[in-house]
This record gives C-alpha cells, structure tokens and sequence, in this order.
C-alpha cells in the first residue's frame, strides 16, 4: 500500500496534545517525577491513580508549570512550556486545572468567578464573556446559582463552578486533580456526572481520582503511579480486572 491515495492529514491533528518526555523532578533529596514518559492524544481521556505521596499532584502541577521540573520536556499541542514569560502565559491558558479545593474567589459572584479570567486573561469584553459563563454553568448546570456567592452553594455545585470557570478560558486540555475527593458522598455524583459529560463531548482530560466508577464510565486509559513512576498503563476493564504488578494489585484491593 501506498500513502499516496491516503488525504495528508496535518501534523496538528496526529501528534499529542500533552506530551512529556524524560520529565524528572525533586523535592530535595526526594526523587517525585521519574523519567515519566507520557502521551495525551487530542479528546483522550487518561485517569492517573497510585497511592498517596506517588507523585500525581506534581505531575498535573508540572504540566500546567505551577511547579518547574528539574529536566526533561514537557510540549502542550506541539509548544514546549517554557520556564517562564509571556509565552508561558499564553500556554498555561491552554491547560485549565480543577482542584481538590474549589477555591472559587469568596467575595465575588458565581458569575463573577466564571467571567474574570475570559474579561481579564484573554480581554473578552463583559457582555460576551458573561453570555459564555451563563452557557457554561447551565453546561455543569448551576446556571440557577449565578448571583450567589461561592458560601452559598453546596460543594458539589461550588466544585462545578470550578470547572465552568476552568472551561471559560476555553482550555484545550483539562487537568482534574482529585476533584470529588473533597465532597460528602452524596455530591460526588454530580460532579463526575459533568466530568463524563465533558468527555463525551471530545474534551481532553488528565484525571486523578480514585472512582473507579468515573474510570470505567469515561476514561480511555488508567496509568497507574507509584514512587513517582509510571508502573503500569491500560483500558479501564483491563487495569480494573488484571492489574500487572504487585504495587497495582496492592492499591486497588486496599481501595476496591
Ligand atoms: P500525590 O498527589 O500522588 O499524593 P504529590 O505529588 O502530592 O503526591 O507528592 C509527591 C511527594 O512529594 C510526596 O512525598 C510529597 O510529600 C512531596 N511533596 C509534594 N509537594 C512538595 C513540596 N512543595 N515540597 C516538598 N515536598 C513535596
Ligand atoms: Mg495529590
């Protein structure tokens, strides 16, 4: 066979979105990022679990440069992340992050929290950027709390809020970092619900969790963390049912 019948298809939409390679860093004396190779195509949904202290909160958070990395490339959508600059501002906006905390601004409305980075980050002008919030919050569907504040609501449609803001800054990427872990049970479901919803409609994401409900509902690829090394990647069903190594077999019957 010969390529020549094939369309050419742009490099854009064949190479990975996030892409990181020989990626090190440490704490001091401790190692927490080891020679971490990963790939993240474009609408790929990769859900990252392993035990407290492997490493996952400083992976998301060298991804999106909250924290420098000791060497090693980290590219988003073909750009590697510079160290800092203008550049990096512009490349950070690409990444949106949710955390475990909301930490939604508490003196300023739902509406607000959503509006401010389109109006001040990317000088969207104020009617436009609010009738973007407004579609965005009936998307993970808190469109009903927007003149209240951030106290007012339930952690469930506050963290919901987080992701609305997140996804205002029309990320090409979003980095979820434990983000029910902080709720009462009750409101987990809502939370993920939007989660699985924002996969389905093509949004890529990198996800720590441990729900192994969320994994198998949306994740393409589990990888599995321990010791600040990727020990192990699979499908959900595969992870799930045929862990590899002892640390995986360990982990998941502790939290299964
Ligand atoms: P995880 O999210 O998997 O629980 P983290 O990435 O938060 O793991 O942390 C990995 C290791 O790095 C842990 O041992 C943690 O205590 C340590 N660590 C994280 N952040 C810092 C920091 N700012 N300074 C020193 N040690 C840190
Ligand atoms: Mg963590």
């Amino acid at each position: 066979m010969t390529s020549e019948a094939q369309p050419s298809t742009p490099a854009s939409s064949t190479r990975p979105l996030v892409s990181l390679r020989k990626v090190n860093k440490h704490f001091g004396d401790l190692h927490v990022l080891r020679d971490i190779d990963l790939d993240v195509a474009r609408g790929e949904v990769v859900v990252v679990i392993g035990p407290s202290g492997s490493g996952k909160s400083t992976l998301c958070r060298a991804i999106n440069r909250l924290e420098t990395i000791d060497d090693g490339e980290i590219t988003i959508d073909g750009k590697v992340l510079p160290a800092e600059g203008k550049e990096l501002a512009k490349l950070r906006a690409d990444v949106g992050m949710v955390f475990q905390s909301f930490n939604l601004f508490a003196h300023k409305s739902i509406l607000e929290n959503v509006t401010l980075g389109p109006v001040k980050v990317k000088g969207m002008k104020p009617g436009p950027a609010k009738d973007l919030a407004m579609s965005l919050l009936k998307r993970v569907g808190v469109d009903n709390q927007a003149q209240k504040l951030p106290a007012q609501l339930s952690g469930g449609q506050q963290q919901r809020v987080a992701i609305a803001r997140a996804l205002a800054m029309q990320p090409k990427v979003m980095l979820f970092d434990e983000p029910t872990s902080a709720l009462d049970p009750e409101m987990i479901n809502e939370v993920l619900d939007a989660m699985v919803a924002l996969a389905k409609e093509g949004m890529t994401m990198i996800v720590v969790t441990h729900e192994m409900g969320f994994a198998r509902r949306a994740a393409d690829r589990v990888i599995f963390m321990a010791d600040g090394q990727i020990m192990e990647q699979a499908t959900p069903e595969e992870f799930f049912t045929n862990p590899r190594s002892e640390r995986a077999k360990d982990f998941l019957g502790k939290i299964l």
